[in-house]
């Protein structure tokens, strides 16, 4: 028999109305950050005899060691066993602990998979909340909400900086890479439906993503093959079908079928969403975006800035200004929140020209996306190398000298058409 938890042994509230919860600099005790430290959530499918089900295990110091209003590196491990259990259900799990572990009074998550930031209130502090509370709301909550898969659950937080970086590189990002691998074979024009993603509605009450093979999540956690899942996991749940039947433009990526769903589950807020365009219906963002890009006129292009990067762009505005003009579930022609991987599809921005528009982008984003984004420019256009016709900061954070980079270059944008 499977019981319920409906108590979670932690010294503060545990409940949804927490969500929405935001704990500023003034008011944190201690802070992880994914992207300045070494950071990571995983979840790993294990046999029914390698775990022992309700351990936690903390690695390294806890909280009440570190320095108030101090930043440090995270990871927790959460290995499931079970008979219906199946790798393909690890990212969905994972996508949840942004719910769980915001859910937990005077506890704020943001973000996901190895660029996560959470931070802990001074007030769930001095009430008790430790790190290895981290590991009874993921136990708890794992084995409640996916009851059907999971039977044995356990969970190890890591705060030991070196084992959070062994966990991150060493385990972490190859079960991500391996994840995002699986995914490279499907294209939009091989399935018969998409999915429909509403599980940022709790902070942007209309925001919808429509996932398809080549267009992920623009948090970059939930791929087509992960919204299957999902839906298959929960038939009523966050992730729904959209058929494919009624194509009104393929350019575009507008459909009759899509238009319909991105009404339904905004509840009237969005009309009309284009998978492959950023100036004609665009699709909304939430706020969870792993990168933005925005229309870069001087040189027909556009920039792109992933939510690492700390300095200025040639629009003039660094991310988080860019990121106030993106999110909240509204349209916004010109600009656009989108996953890392998203880059290299051949699906990115197709109806403005695709990927040939990309004119600047920091350099640690370049060197993390170059080696797909060079493949997809051979196949779409014959070019080799396409990431050195691309500015990064090092060549210019200013539209003039970003120009006399691209000419020197002879990058494609120059001679395209005007975007607006
Ligand atoms: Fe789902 Fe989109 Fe939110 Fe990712 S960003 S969890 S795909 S709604
Ligand atoms: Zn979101």
């Amino acid at each position: 028999i499977k019981i319920k938890i409906t108590d979670i042994d932690i010294p503060v509230a545990f409940a949804s109305a927490f969500e929405g919860e935001i704990i500023r600099r003034k008011d944190m005790q201690v802070e992880f950050d994914g992207s300045r430290v070494d950071c990571a959530e995983l979840v790993q499918t294990k046999n029914m005899d390698e775990v022992e089900d309700h351990k936690i295990t903390v690695v390294g110091p806890e909280v009440d060691t570190f320095e108030e209003g101090s930043k440090h590196s995270l990871a927790y491990v959460v290995e499931v066993a079970g008979k219906k259990m199946q790798p393909d259900f690890e990212p969905v799990i994972e996508r949840k602990f942004h719910n769980y572990i915001n859910c937990i009074e005077g506890v704020y998550h943001t973000g996901q998979r190895d660029m996560f930031r959470i931070r802990i209130s001074k007030d769930a502090f001095n009430a008790g909340f430790r790190a290895k509370h981290f590991g009874e709301v993921l136990y708890a909550q794992v084995k409640n909400e996916f009851e059907a898969v999971v039977d044995k659950c356990a969970v190890t937080i890591y705060t030991d900086p070196a084992e959070c970086t062994r966990i991150r590189h060493e385990v972490a990002i190859p079960t991500f890479d391996r994840r995002d691998e699986r995914l490279d074979t499907l294209t939009d024009e091989s399935v018969d439906v998409y999915y429909s993603c509403i599980l940022c509605q709790a902070f942007s009450p209309s925001h919808v993503c429509v996932v398809t093979p080549e267009r992920l999540g623009l948090c970059g956690a939930v791929s087509w093959l992960d919204a299957k899942a999902t839906h298959e996991l929960d038939p009523n749940g966050p992730c729904q079908v959209i058929t494919k039947e009624r194509p009104i433009d393929e350019n575009l990526g507008s459909y009759e079928d899509v238009d319909e769903a991105v009404q339904k589950f905004s509840q009237g807020a969005l009309e009309h969403v284009t998978l492959y365009s950023i100036m004609q219906d665009p699709m909304t963002s939430c706020g969870c975006f792993e990168c933005i890009c925005g229309i870069e006129p001087f040189s027909n292009g556009v920039v792109i800035a992933n939510r690492e990067y700390a300095g200025m762009t040639p629009l003039g505005m660094t991310f988080p200004e860019m990121a106030s003009m993106t999110g909240g579930g509204v349209q916004t022609p010109g600009f656009m929140g989108h996953g890392k991987h998203f880059i290299s599809s051949k699906k990115f921005m197709k109806a403005e020209g695709g990927i040939e528009r990309i004119v600047w982008m920091p350099k640690e984003l370049k060197d993390t996306v170059a080696e797909r984004l060079n493949k997809t420019a051979q196949e779409l256009y014959g070019i080799e190398n396409f990431t050195d016709m691309i500015g990064d900061e090092t060549v210019a954070t200013d539209p003039e000298a970003l120009v006399e980079f691209l000419t020197e270059k002879g990058h494609p944008a120059l001679s395209m058409e005007p975007m607006m």
